[in-house]
Parts: structure tokens; C-alpha cells; sequence
């Protein structure tokens, strides 16, 4: 590591912070739009987006705006009084992406906890499933969070060992897999189905085209309700509003989080109609933020910019972009590059285990951050409001980071 100034912000969070993160060793302090700085005022493009929490950029100008006017009228309430925030937010949201309801979380794993719940009650209640029995079909390499239901039905060792004992009611099924979920819906049992539209911690995998339209069918056939985690394949990432409209899928449990408030605060929201959402009364499920005024200001800001300065169409172009380009290097250290919008990864070949981690920190060192996943994956997800000359700027830096795997 050659940054001068930084060890010391490191060497705080190594000794007073958990060791729960494996960050790239760069210390930032601003962002705006794809960039960021570091400490030192170096600058970088930004190519992992919060994890897609920062679709809109760093700092976008409209829902920073939302967010300092709405903090200086009213921040928390709590859902014992009502604020005149949430109603409108719920029916701006329930409106633009056509549902009854929402229910507002905080953090997106404390969403899918919400569908799970949700579904399972709506099975009891509708479906005649016996009490606690109901069951949940998940996809092998899912990544849904960090909670420990939510991690009782990861495939992730890391993410599981030694948290147990686990959470029943899961069974897991092959991802693109439409076999695999046909025979596992027989079960009578079963209440729902839960899927990201493309997994992203697992290294972006995309599915067969119609999977997951056949998926949806196979719910609907089975009365079985289908869970789309949209948390990062949402708000435009993947070069539409959601992943799910690539395929004319409506989910029955639409779930989402990062990027609806920005890249600001937490905040993530589950959408139904009625028959599903309302198995939920008072006392049942809650959250002392979920639904705060600041939160609902900032979440429909998020939105309208996403729109306004349809951001999704600008994802699908440069996403095309970016991976031809890449394909152009023709660099046999990497072996695939796949994605959707800019929801992009590429598979690294090397006898190094390490070579997806030294590429980033060399990425680094030549102003463009990005991150490796599982080992040998590294992950592009820049700003949807990247032009062309960026990612002219970050594959010329790739091709140029490359040559240290020679
Ligand atoms: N679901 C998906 C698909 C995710 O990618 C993530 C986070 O990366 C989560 C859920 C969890 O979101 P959070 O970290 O806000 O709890």
C-alpha cells in the first residue's frame, strides 16, 4: 500500500471496528456523480455503487436537496402518531410500480425478512398450510442478507458456519433451474418462491432468457407466490425499472432497498396487493424507523430522478458499451463477461487465487475502484448516470491494470 496519509483511518477501524469487512485500502471523503476522492484528494470512478445503493451518484443534487429540507421539518415520528410524509410516498410508490400497498423497512435484509413473514401468513391464512409448515423455495448461491433466518438458507459458508442452529422452512433449489422448481412446487406445502432476478454477490449470474417468466408461471400454476428480491437488480440497474420487467413479470412480493433512498439512508420497502398484504395487522410486523418522514422524502426523490433523467435507458446503452469493450481486450485473464445494464462481472483466469483481488488494487492505484466477489469475480456496477467517455476512462484503466497478471 503506498497511500501516505491514510493508515491511520485504517488502523482506527482495524482496531475498534469489527472485522466483519475486507475493505480495498483506500480511505474516502467526498462523492459526487461517479466519482469519489480519497483523503488525499486523488479521484476515482466508482464502479461497485454502494453495492447499487448509489444508482442515482454520489450526492445527487435533487435528493440531497429532498433530504436536507425534509430534515429540517420532521425526521422520526414512529408509527404510533402519522406523518404527512408516508401516505403520499406509499401511494407515489404503489402507483409508479402498480400494486395496493407497501410496507417501508429500513435495510433491505429487514425487507426480504418482511416477504418471508408476509408470505408465510398469507399461506396460513389463504392456502390452508397447516401451522408452521409452510415453506419457502430459495436458489442455491442466493444472497438475500445477513439476518439469521436470512443466512439459514445461504450456500455461502462464510456467511453461514457457525451461526447456527438455522431456520426451518427452506428448501433450495438449482438457480435457473425451471426443472428443479417445477418438481420442488409439488410440494403442497410450499408458499412461496424466493428469487433474485440475476444473483449478484454470487458474481452477477443472469438467467436463461424466460426463466424467470416460467418461474412466474409455474408459481402462478401452483398458487405458490413469487418473491422477486429486486434489492440490486432494481431502480433501473439493470437497464429497466426493474429486472423483473425484462420479462413482463410481475412479482406478487416486490422487494426493495439500496438505491431507493440514493445512496443516503437505509431504506427499503415491500410492495403487494391487498389480499397478500393485508394478513398483516396492527402489532404484527413494524420497524420504530421504517416509514420516517426523512426516509419517505428521500425514497420518492430517488425515484422521480431515476425517472426524470431516465437513468434506466442510460444503463442499458452504456452496459452494452462497457461489456463489448471489455470483450474487445481480448485478454485471456479473463474468462467471461457477462451482465445486464450495468450490472456487470467478469470471471478472472489465473493460477493466482488472488489475481481478482491485486487486479482491484491495482484498478486502485490507477483510479478506479471495484470490487471482487467469491474469489475470482469482480464486479462493475458504476453510477447509472455514467457517460461514455467513463467508461471509456475505466476500460482503459482495466487493460491497463491487466498487465500486472502477465
Ligand atoms: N438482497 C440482495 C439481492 C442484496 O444484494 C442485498 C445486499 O447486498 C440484500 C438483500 C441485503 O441488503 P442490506 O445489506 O441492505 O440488508
Amino acid at each position: 500500500m503506498q497511500m501516505v496519509d491514510t493508515p491511520l483511518q485504517i488502523a482506527l477501524e482495524e482496531k475498534y471496528g469489527a472485522h466483519n469487512y475486507h475493505p480495498l485500502p483506500v480511505v474516502l471523503s467526498r462523492g459526487s456523480g461517479v466519482h469519489v476522492w480519497d483523503t488525499q484528494g486523488k479521484k476515482y470512478l466508482d464502479f461497485l455503487s454502494g453495492y447499487s445503493a448509489l444508482n442515482q451518484g454520489h450526492c445527487h443534487p435533487s435528493i440531497i436537496e429532498a433530504l436536507v429540507c425534509q430534515a429540517q421539518q420532521l425526521t422520526l415520528t414512529s408509527r404510533a402518531f402519522y406523518n404527512n410524509k408516508l401516505g403520499p410516498y406509499e401511494k407515489f410508490l404503489c402507483t409508479y410500480f402498480g400494486y395496493d400497498k407497501l410496507l417501508p423497512m429500513n435495510t433491505g435484509v429487514e425487507a426480504v425478512e418482511t416477504a418471508i413473514k408476509i408470505c408465510r401468513k398469507w399461506a396460513y391464512q389463504h392456502k390452508n398450510i397447516p401451522e408452521n409448515q409452510a415453506i419457502v423455495i430459495v436458489c442455491e448461491g442466493n444472497f438475500h442478507g445477513r439476518t439469521s433466518t436470512v443466512i439459514s438458507f445461504s450456500s455461502d459458508p462464510d456467511s453461514k458456519h457457525q451461526f447456527g442452529p438455522y431456520m426451518p422452512g427452506f428448501v433450495s433449489i438449482p438457480f435457473d433451474d425451471i426443472e428443479a422448481l417445477r418438481h420442488a412446487l409439488q410440494n403442497p406445502c410450499v408458499a412461496g418462491f424466493l428469487v433474485e432476478p440475476i444473483q449478484g454477490e454470487a458474481g452477477v449470474i443472469v438467467p436463461t432468457d424466460g426463466y424467470l417468466r416460467k418461474a412466474w408461471e409455474a408459481c402462478q400454476e401452483a398458487r405458490v407466490l413469487f418473491l422477486a428480491d429486486e434489492i440490486q437488480t432494481g431502480l433501473g440497474r439493470t437497464g429497466a425499472r426493474l429486472a423483473c420487467d425484462h420479462e413482463n413479470v410481475r412479482p406478487d412480493i416486490l422487494i426493495l432497498g439500496k438505491a431507493l433512498s440514493g445512496g443516503t439512508l437505509p431504506v427499503s420497502a415491500v410492495l403487494a396487493d391487498n389480499e397478500i398484504m393485508l394478513v398483516i395487522q396492527p402489532g404484527q410486523h413494524g420497524s420504530t424507523y421504517g416509514g420516517n418522514p426523512l426516509a419517505c422524502a428521500v425514497a420518492e426523490a430517488s425515484i422521480t430522478v431515476l425517472e426524470k433523467e431516465k437513468m434506466a435507458l442510460n444503463a442499458m446503452e452504456m452496459g452494452q458499451k462497457f461489456r463489448k469493450r471489455i470483450e474487445q481486450l481480448n485478454s485471456r485473464h479473463i474468462a467471461v463477461v457477462r451482465g445486464k445494464g450495468l450490472m456487470n462481472a467478469i470471471v478472472i483466469d489465473h493460477s493466482d487465487i488472488d489475481a481478482a483481488w491485486h487486479l482491484c488494487l491495482e484498478m486502485m492505484q490507477q483510479g478506479l475502484l471495484a470490487k471482487p466477489t467469491h474469489g475470482d469475480k469482480i464486479r462493475f456496477a458504476p453510477p447509472l448516470i455514467i457517460m461514455e467517455p467513463q467508461i471509456e476512462e475505466a476500460v482503459s484503466i482495466l487493460e491497463k491494470s491487466l498487465l500486472i497478471l502477465d
